[in-house]
Formats: C-alpha cells, structure tokens, sequence
C-alpha cells in the first residue's frame, strides 16, 4: 500500500514533472483539456479492478452492482446531455468508438466516403495505413481549394458514383461547422448511413453553440476529453433501432472488459457538460478562438505571409497557414515552444511541405478556458503568438508575458 513516491520513485517524478509542465505553460493543442479533479479522482479509484465483460444488468463476471450503477449514470447522463436514443460509453477511446461503429454497420469491403486527412480528416476516416483504410474501400472528400469549406457538391458527387454504404463527417483539424442535414440528405439519396465522429466539437454541442448531429446522424461518436472536457475516452450515440448492433460491435466485436474507472470518470464529466458553468466556458472557448483569428489576420502578421484558414473559425480552434511564411509548421511550433506555448503542427489541405513538417499550426483554446481565461487574457495570448509569428520575435520577453499569464491562473493547486 505504498505511495507513487515511495514505490516508483522514477514514475513519481515523471508525473510531477508532467504536473509542472502543465501549470507553467500554457497549453493550446486543440485536442486537449484539463479534467477536473474528481473526474481523476474516479479514474484513479478502485473500479479498476473489477472486470464486467457485458453491459448494465447483463454481465458475464459476478460482483458487478456497483460498476453497474456507475454505468447505467454515465449512459442515462449523455443520453440526456446530447438527446440521443442510445449510448454506449464503453469504448476505450475516439478510434475504438469508430472502429466499433463501422464494425456495427458496414462489412470489410465496403465502400466509405471520409475527409482526407490532410484536408482536416481523422486517422480513422480511412486514412491508408490506419484500420478504416485496410478494412474498407476509402474514397476522400476534400475542401474547396478557395474557400478551404468541405465541397458538398464534390461528396453529393462522389457518393451517387461510389454508392458508399457509410459516410463519416466530421474532422480533427477544421475550423468551421457542416452541414449535417446536407450529409444526412445525400446518405438517404444513396441509401447510406450516416456517421458523424464529433470528437472535437462535443463540448460546444453539448452547451447548445453549434448544430448538434444527433437529429440529422444515424450514429454520433465521440471522445470525451477533448472540448468534452472528461477522461481520456470514446462514446457511441444511435438510434435505439442501431442500439443492439452498437453494443454487440464494441463487446464483444472490439473490446473485452471496459474500463470502469473511466466510466466512472466520463459520468462525472456528463454532469459538468450540463452545467452552466460549463456552458459559460464553452462561450469562452469561442470568444478566445475569435479573439486569436481576429488577431493573425492583422497586417503586422499577414506581412510575415501567416494568415487563417478560412478567414476565421466558428468553433475552438484555428488553423494558421505558413504556406507563404518563412516558418514552417515545425519551426512555428518550436518557437512557440520555446516561449511557453503547446501547440501542433499540422498539415493544412493542399500543403507543399513534406507531413513531418508541414505548413501549418492547429491552435485551440479549450484547455485555457477551462484554466479560466477570459477574453482580455485570450487578446494578450493572441498578441504573444502573433509577436513570436514575427522574424524579430523576442524570445524572454514573450516567455515573461507567459509566466505572468499561467500564475494568474494557478492550475490544479490542490495536487
Ligand atoms: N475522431 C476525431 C475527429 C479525432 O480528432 C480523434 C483524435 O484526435 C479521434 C477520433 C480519436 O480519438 P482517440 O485519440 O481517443 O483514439
């Protein structure tokens, strides 16, 4: 019953040094979150231990009343957080909750249409190497070359040649809002179900500030720690027509025992989504994502050739383009790096620069809203970014202004 520090001691300390790492920086990958101390406090608790292959009430393992109790919160929770018929929250993250969607749905060899994942697509919406490339027949849909928006005319195309029996909308690095009655309406055309992986956008969806899926999808995925704000997770919402199906392909099609502990920790997560406070934070996350838009597309930036994709964003993050600037996306992201700031690179569509290293940066601000930052601390980060953007950045000053952003909102200060 010893401690972490007692224990392992090597751990300990990477831990803490990671513990450090997050409190003094300030982090802006548009994926990430800070879960709140009692949605940890579940995931490091005893559940576990326990193994409960099966669902609420249908278990294969004995001694299952408690977990059982903690996930028949977590389905109800989200059920009444997004709307939806169904939920399946056992999925051990964003990836699993596709794979185990288009087990349910599809048959190896089908026909799926995806966004490219260099046009803002994810791994599994049938990137080559990734499981949805091998296992099905993948034809990409794109942004328009101009407005950089998914061309619907180009999937309403695609999808009467291709007759996929799944098409999957949603993205990991776009910075505004489908049209998911438009997708829903070519599915029906040419009698496919539609998939809509909201891992990004959940948490804005859930606050009731961007279109939600679920009326228009025949299945929503998600992972919960992303603008979600919960553990490190995946989610399945359907229709209660799709539910057995959902449920056979995550247990025993995908997964065996499901992780409790999570489970645990997405409830707890489910009843902050439906709070106000979360929903005022949320507003936060746009604001910020406005505030740093608005901000890189003044001259003093655009004259270094950094601009915005799109022109703007309507949800939480920021796509820069570097296509024009003498930093790539590497060099961009380790100088930000270097004054205090996390972000990724990332390919943007069309980029000329080779995948490692990119002409773009995605920068999100989920995690700083959650720290607590309001709009005048989102305009003095922008400023930080758009000044380190610059050839005559000042690397100590910018890492001050840092410093004095990160103490002014002391993060986790009980751990
Ligand atoms: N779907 C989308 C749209 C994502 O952006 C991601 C993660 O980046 C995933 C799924 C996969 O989630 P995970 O990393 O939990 O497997």
């Amino acid at each position: 019953n010893s401690s972490l520090h007692e224990l392992d001691p090597d751990v300990a300390a990477a831990v803490d040094a990671e513990l450090h790492r997050q409190q003094s920086t300030l982090e802006m990958i548009a994926s990430e979150n800070f879960a709140p101390v009692a949605v940890m406090e579940a995931q490091g608790s005893v559940l576990t231990n326990k193994y409960a292959e099966g669902y609420p009430g249908r278990r294969y393992y004995g001694g299952c009343e408690h977990v059982d109790v903690v996930e028949q919160i977590a389905i109800d929770r989200i059920k009444a957080l997004f709307g939806a018929e169904a939920a399946n929250v056992q999925p051990h993250s964003g990836a699993q909750a596709n794979a185990a969607a288009m087990f349910a749905l599809i048959k190896p060899g089908d026909t799926i249409l995806g966004l490219n994942l260099a046009h803002g697509g994810h791994l599994t919406h049938g990137m080559k190497i990734n499981f949805s490339g091998k296992l099905y027949n993948v034809v990409p849909y794109h942004v328009d070359e101009k407005t950089n928006l998914v061309d619907m005319d180009e999937v309403e195309r695609l999808a009467k040649e291709h007759r996929p029996k799944l098409i999957v909308a949603g993205w990991s690095a776009y910075p505004r809002q489908l049209d998911f009655a438009a997708f829903r309406r070519i599915a029906d055309e040419v009698g496919a179900y539609l998939m809509v992986d909201m891992a990004h956008f959940a948490g804005l969806v859930a606050a009731g500030l961007h279109p939600s899926p679920i009326p228009h999808a025949h299945v929503v995925t998600t992972t919960t720690h992303k603008t979600l704000g919960g553990p490190r997770g995946g989610v399945i919402l359907s229709t209660a027509e799709l539910a057995k199906k959902i449920n056979s392909a995550v247990f025993p099609g995908q997964q065996g025992g499901p992780l409790e502990h999570v489970i645990a920790a997405k409830a707890v997560s489910f009843k902050v989504a439906a709070s106000e406070e979360f929903k005022e934070r949320q507003q936060r996350t746009l604001e910020g994502a406005k505030i740093l838009a608005e901000r890189l597309i003044q001259d003093d930036v655009t004259a270094h050739g950094v601009s915005v994709l799109s022109g703007g964003t309507d949800v939480h993050l920021v796509l820069v383009d570097l296509r024009d600037s003498e930093l790539d996306g590497q060099q961009a992201e380790d100088r930000l790096h270097e004054v205090g700031i996390t972000v990724n690179r990332n390919a943007i569509p069309n980029d000329p620069r080779p995948p490692m290293i990119t002409s773009g940066l995605r920068i999100g601000t989920p995690a700083l809203a959650t720290r607590g930052f309001q709009a005048d601390d989102f305009r003095e980060v922008a400023d930080i970014i758009a000044e380190a953007l610059k050839p005559t950045y000042d690397r100590d000053a910018l890492s001050a202004r840092v410093t004095a952003l990160a103490e002014k909102y002391p993060l986790y200060p009980s751990l």
